[in-house]
């Protein structure tokens, strides 16, 4: 036997793909789901009685003994229950069944799921419906069926409904511009997405010896280590060998699982690593990351790892984002965000982008909600991620162009007069025309947006659903004004340079993380949603509802639970770390440092009573005593703030957490910090910043 994988044989081979369903299914039934699936339509039961017979058949060859409505609450991980394919023969045995019912609709049973006021409890049941659209798959021994969740009154409480609806609106809105271009041929625009993913290796015994990790995820506590990323020997440095074997590992289960794991390398801080996938549609992107971040974990444990997915696991090291490379593609394979070869693709190109830039700037409150939670609070602003203030990189050649259109000017780098939208061909524009821009939330990179603001944790759902509606939103308004136009390429020419005009304060280039450019993007009138707690509010601001609405992505009431959703978590997030903060201060910290001051005094005595000097120690024990006293002071002041905490007001409380909470946590770090620097190691109660770092 080999140890040689055949990569190309064992991808995608627990997954119910198009071509497994075409090998398996009667021709009718597989153009009947074919068919279903381009026009969004209901299967039947007859079809879905047949596909899930196909399905069981091959799952039970598969190994599976148990079927699953794989869904996505609001929670932003996901969900599923197992049931057994058993059903009673009556005479003592059983046989294995799989009826088309119970693939196509599941109820869940538990009310517990975050549903922001959705489900009363009176009527506490929650649907599950299989979306045809992402394949089934089997995993550890279950067949695992992708489903969307909803409520009994047909509210959506998970991630994935809204995605679907928003990448129908923006295909639809954006064939009607296309339409314009004379583009007869296309049926559907796909809303492309490359997720990359961020985390951190731990060895899971250190892990578990800390409190915070465990139950937060994150370091509360932890003083500098004597190095930290400074000498950038991670980044991209040789992968050691338990992280490889990992790393094997996770790659061959993606693999099999049909998830296009393709780049994987050490990120700049230390046991920090990134795995890249190659970009797919939205949907099987979004299910993807999800299932890559639970095996993630999975796989870890298997290596006695631990893989952290917290945004900021460590304070004074990198965090962990998520890079979400969004593009748009006809189902031809034309990339919508490719500079044009031709002048038709040029002026369609730079009406795309100037739906693009006219969207993120009246959306940009939004988009920063979709990213706004406990733990990108620390990457936010934070100096090193991107700023929280929302703005679009588009490199030198680009900014020319759009100057010049804007003036009415010569192009000048290109030396060929000025660039007539549709007329002219568009200069090539290179991936990266200067240094890559890094500060940057969102940069064009050659052919697609890379929108950087997301935290390595969270569902990519989100921001890709915001994306998509206000896109969908620009283009339908240009497609009404141009449809409307008697003389279109005039109408087109008017149409972005007025758009360029009115939007190019959400154009910037510079340093993303500088103070200036805080006080200039507040000149410009850019918002600057600093925390959570700031940024929530917008997450129903009219303008916002109105958009959502409009495009039948959320209803009113739908939003207004999300939002509660996020304030609530939120909540209960800082809650949790403050609560855990004041446990290991109470009953580890300071009892350590206590004990280690006591050891030190029966030093002194016992070296004054021979009569030596004991100077050091003295002073250490004054330093020692002090720090405990005022961690013990800062400990009682976070205990009663916490116990003053608004109640029943959700929005006062997050702004009290961020504003009150939030420093008296951060008092209390610093004083534990130091009395770590003064307590002999041998006495500190769990593994140190050097320790997990550099183990
Ligand atoms: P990097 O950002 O490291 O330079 P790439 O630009 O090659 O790497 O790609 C980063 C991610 O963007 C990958 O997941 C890749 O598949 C994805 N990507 C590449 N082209 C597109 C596209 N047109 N639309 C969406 N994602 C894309
Ligand atoms: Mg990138």
């Amino acid at each position: 036997m080999s140890d040689i994988l055949n990569v190309p044989e064992i991808f995608g081979s627990d997954v119910f793909n198009e071509t497994t369903m075409r090998q398996r299914l009667p021709q009718h039934i597989f153009e009947a789901w074919k068919s279903c699936i381009a026009t969004g339509s209901q299967l039947t039961l007859e079809v879905a009685n047949e596909i899930a017979e196909a399905m069981k058949i091959w799952a039970l060859e598969k190994g599976a003994t148990h079927y699953t409505h794989w869904f996505q609450p609001m929670t932003g991980i996901t969900a599923e229950k197992h049931d057994s394919f058993i059903a009673p023969t009556g005479d003592g045995r059983v046989i294995m069944e799989f009826s088309g019912k119970e693939l196509v609709k599941g109820e869940s049973d538990g009310s517990s799921f975050p549903n922001g006021g959705l489900r009363a409890t009176f009527e506490a049941r929650g649907y599950t419906a299989w979306d045809p659209t992402s394949s089934a798959f089997v995993r550890d021994g279950s067949l695992y069926i992708p489903t969307c969740f909803f409520s009994y009154t047909g509210e959506s409480l998970d991630k994935k409904t809204p995605l679907l609806r928003s990448v129908d609106e923006v295909s639809r809105e954006a064939v009607r511009i296309l339409r314009l271009f004379g583009d007869t041929e296309t049926k559907r625009v796909i809303c492309c997405v490359g997720a990359e993913q961020e985390y951190f290796l731990l060895p899971r015994d250190l892990y578990a010896q800390r409190e915070d990790l465990r139950l937060t995820g994150r370091t509360l506590f932890g003083a500098q280590p004597p190095k930290g990323q400074e000498l950038d020997d991670h980044y991209f440095g040789t992968i050691r060998t338990r992280v490889s074997s990992f790393m094997k590992d996770l790659d061959e289960q993606l693999w099999r699982l049909g998830i296009l794991s393709k780049t994987k390398h050490n990120e700049g801080a230390p046991c920090q690593h990134e795995l890249a996938p190659i970009y797919t549609d939205v949907n099987t992107a979004c299910d993807d990351n999800q299932m890559m971040m639970s095996i993630m974990k999975k796989c870890a444990a298997k290596h006695n790892l631990v893989c952290l997915l917290h945004e900021k696991p460590f304070a004074g090291v990198n965090g962990s984002g998520k890079h979400n490379n969004w593009s748009l593609a006809t189902d031809t394979g034309k990339n919508l965000f490719s500079p044009g070869k031709t002048p038709s693709q040029n002026a369609r190109f730079l009406l795309f982008l100037a739906a693009f830039l006219k969207g993120i700037d009246e959306y940009q409150d939004f988009l920063r909600c979709t990213v706004a939670f406990a733990g990108n609070d620390h990457r936010l602003g934070g100096g090193e991620a991107p700023p929280a203030i929302v703005s679009v990189f588009l490199g030198d050649e680009l900014n020319g162009i759009i100057q010049s259109i804007i003036d009415g000017t010569k192009y000048e780098q290109e030396d060929k007069g000025m660039l007539r939208i549709g007329v002219d061909v568009m200069p090539s524009i290179p991936k990266d025309t200067t240094d890559r821009n890094r500060t940057s939330p969102l940069a064009f990179t050659g052919n697609k947006f890379e929108f950087r603001m997301l935290g390595s944790s969270q569902s990519i759902s989100g921001p890709n659903i915001a994306l998509n509606t206000i896109m969908a939103e620009e283009l339908h308004q240009f497609a009404d004004r141009l449809e409307q136009a008697s003389d279109f390429d005039k109408e087109l020419h008017a149409l972005i340079c007025e758009v360029f005009t009115n939007h190019q304060r959400i154009i910037f280039s510079g340093n993303g993380y500088s103070d200036e450019w805080k006080w200039e993007a507040a000149r410009r009138g850019l918002s600057n949603l600093v925390s959570t707690a700031d940024a929530l509010p917008a997450y129903v601001a009219p303008k916002n509802i109105e958009l959502f609405t409009k495009h039948g992505i959320f209803t009113e009431n739908e939003m207004r639970a999300r939002h509660a959703i996020h304030l609530e978590s939120y909540n209960k997030i800082m809650a949790i770390e403050a609560r855990t903060m004041e446990d290991m201060a109470m009953h580890q910290i300071l009892p350590a440092a206590m004990r280690y001051t006591h050891s030190l005094c029966e030093g002194v005595a016992a070296k004054k009573e021979l009569g030596a000097s004991a100077n050091a120690e003295s002073q250490l024990i004054r330093n020692l005593s002090s720090s405990t006293d005022a961690l013990y002071e800062h400990v009682g002041k976070l205990h009663n703030c916490l116990a003053a905490v608004p109640k029943n007001a959700p929005e006062v409380a997050a702004r009290y957490y961020r504003n009150v909470i939030v420093p008296a946590m951060e008092d209390v770090r610093a004083e534990a910090d130091i009395l770590e620097a003064l307590t002999d190691k041998r006495y500190w109660p769990y593994p140190t910043y050097s320790d997990l770092l550099f183990y």
